[in-house]
């Protein structure tokens, strides 16, 4: 019988490995996978195909051996599940594991990626397999398996390494220390909630806790040996923290992980409790007259006291608090424009909010900014937004196309501490700012650094020639403002016009003609 009689599939396919035996000088080898048109059994083959030639040495056809090798293929991955995989939860074991280990070590090395190494073992685990049976104890290994491999990405490997130890690698996490260690420790509470939840074994509900170690790894050469021996020491520090919990290696990266999950909590909770608020700073223009303020958010901590943005506005990037946290200062803003909108003495002021690029990049952010100026009833015109150039290390298009959507309605742009990050020149050209915040690292040392005077004079210049405003950020001295006028600047943020202080206080400091400022009591 032909091939197109005996497979379903095309005959094309055999004719390509034909082609190939006629060309080859030795025979040719391989094996597929086959499915019988007749009684669609299927199979594993291995194939011989040898071109045979006249006596001329041309080739007059190709002669075909097939044969049947369905049992050992069988028999090979048999003795790989065995070897590679734990017979009672289908998991990798150690040998599996280590020799993932050995290739993830080397990807970080590549990637400059870290990882990290869950040790996790079975609080107690002994006495249940003494007082309800081995069945029962497998049992309860069975849907730890599970739960493990539900808790984590598809992408990491769970393995089982020996009697109530399990190991988790996660693999591609954070380069930097410290947010490897805050997604790993996000993993490790992830499996605790798992595990702390009720199994049923034999009709009844069993609670079983475990305790985590946990070691990161590709940071520096270390041998797969070395991190086991590290998470596993880990591993009985948290059961000496009296188990149910988990434990870094390294003492310092526990010390930052807990002070870090601690301000977190304190966050959410501060933003539901009212403990951020909104400071203004003046900004002025080249006479020094008051033309506007920028919004900087500050949060009154319950015990430590004010807590400067730079402390927690990375935190609340990492953990998305920074939408609400965004929103509030939004609003604040939002309704005091409105307030000053209704004084001919204030009504030119803008006020300058800072948005982060993750928030920035929220799918409704365009919308959101909108609605917040309805319904505070405040006029677009006197918003201006903060970006940061870490932006525009993202989707430019988009940023753009949002940008826009904002600027049709009146909405202005900033561009913050300019001269720290990526802006190239093409893209400032792209973007529909308004105006350029010249970083106050330039500022400070201007009078006493020619690279920094250099760089101020150079982005005056480039302002100028691209029709951008400029502000210059951190003018604490009469020198460095005798300095940035000398060179065209035209607008100053820092100490020498004031510092970031409550509404109230801005209004008397900065505004004491204006009748909007309460009128103090006793003055004639
Ligand atoms: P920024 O937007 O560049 O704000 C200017 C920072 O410089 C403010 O620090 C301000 O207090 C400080 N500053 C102003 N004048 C002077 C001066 O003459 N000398 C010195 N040494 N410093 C001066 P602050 O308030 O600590 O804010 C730090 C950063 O936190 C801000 O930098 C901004 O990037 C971020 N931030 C503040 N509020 C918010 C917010 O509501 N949302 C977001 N996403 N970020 C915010
Ligand atoms: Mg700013
Ligand atoms: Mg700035």
């Amino acid at each position: 019988a032909g091939d197109r009689e005996l497979f379903p599939r095309g005959p094309e396919q055999f004719r390509a490995y034909d082609r190939r035996a006629m060309q080859a000088w030795q025979p040719l080898v391989y094996e597929e996978q086959l499915t019988f048109a007749e009684d669609g059994y299927q199979g594993y083959f291995e194939t011989i195909k040898t071109p045979i030639r006249d006596l001329h040495g041309r080739v007059t056809g190709v002669l075909g051996v097939c044969r049947d090798i369905t049992d050992r293929k069988r028999a090979e991955q048999e003795i790989e599940r065995l070897a590679f995989y734990d017979a009672l939860t289908g998991l990798p074991n150690r040998r599996l594991l280590l020799d993932r280990l050995q290739r993830s070590i080397a990807a970080c090395q590549r990637s400059k990626n870290l990882g990290a190494l869950l040790f996790i073992d079975l609080d107690n685990f002994k006495d249940l397999n003494d007082t309800l049976g081995h069945d029962m104890g497998d049992q309860l290994l069975s849907q730890v398996a599970t739960r493990l491999v539900g808790s984590v990405r598809e992408a990491d490997t769970v393995a089982r390494f020996g009697g109530d130890e399990f190991v988790v690698m996660l693999d591609n996490l954070n380069p930097e220390l410290q947010g490897a260690a805050a997604q790993a420790e996000t993993v490790a509470e992830k499996l605790l909630a798992s595990l702390n939840q009720p199994f049923a074994l034999g009709g009844q509900q069993h609670y079983s806790t475990p305790s985590i170690g946990i070691t990161l790894f590709g940071d520096e050469r270390l041998s797969v040996d070395e991190l086991l021996k590290r998470a596993d020491l880990a591993m009985y520090q948290a059961k000496a923290a009296g188990r149910n919990t988990q434990r870094f290696f390294d003492p310092d990266m526990q010390a930052a992980v807990n002070a870090r999950s601690n301000l977190e909590a304190d966050l959410r909770q501060g933003l539901a409790k009212n403990e951020l608020l909104v400071h203004y700073q003046p900004v002025v223009d080249h006479q020094a007259r008051l033309v506007g303020a920028e919004a900087l958010v500050r949060w009154r901590h319950p015990q430590r006291g004010m807590i400067s943005p730079g402390d927690f506005i990375p935190l609340a990037e990492q953990t998305g608090l920074i939408l609400p946290l965004g929103q509030t200062v939004l609003e604040t803003a939002c309704r005091q424009l409105q307030r000053w909108g209704q004084d001919a003495a204030t009504a030119h002021l803008s006020i300058s909010v800072n948005v982060s690029a993750r928030q920035f990049r929220q799918p409704g952010f365009v919308a959101e900014v909108l609605d917040t100026l309805k319904a505070h009833r405040a006029d677009p015109q006197r918003l201006k937004l903060e970006l940061t150039e870490s932006l525009l290390l993202g989707d430019i298009e988009d940023t753009i196309v949002r940008m826009e959507q904002l600027k049709a309605q009146g909405v202005g742009f900033a561009l913050d501490d300019f001269g720290t990050g990526y802006s190239s020149l093409s893209y400032l050209k792209r973007l529909p700012l308004d105006q350029i915040k010249i970083d106050q690292s330039f500022v400070r040392d201007v009078l006493s650094d020619p690279n920094d005077a250099a760089i101020v004079r150079t982005i005056l210049a480039l302002a100028k020639s691209l029709d951008l405003q400029v502000v210059a950020e951190g003018v604490e001295t009469t020198g460095q403002l005798g300095f940035l006028r000398l060179h065209g600047c035209e607008g100053f943020q820092g100490y020498l016009f004031g510092r970031p202080v409550p509404v109230d206080l801005f209004e008397r400091e900065h505004l004491s003609e204006a009748p909007l400022a309460a009128p103090a009591a006793g003055t004639p």
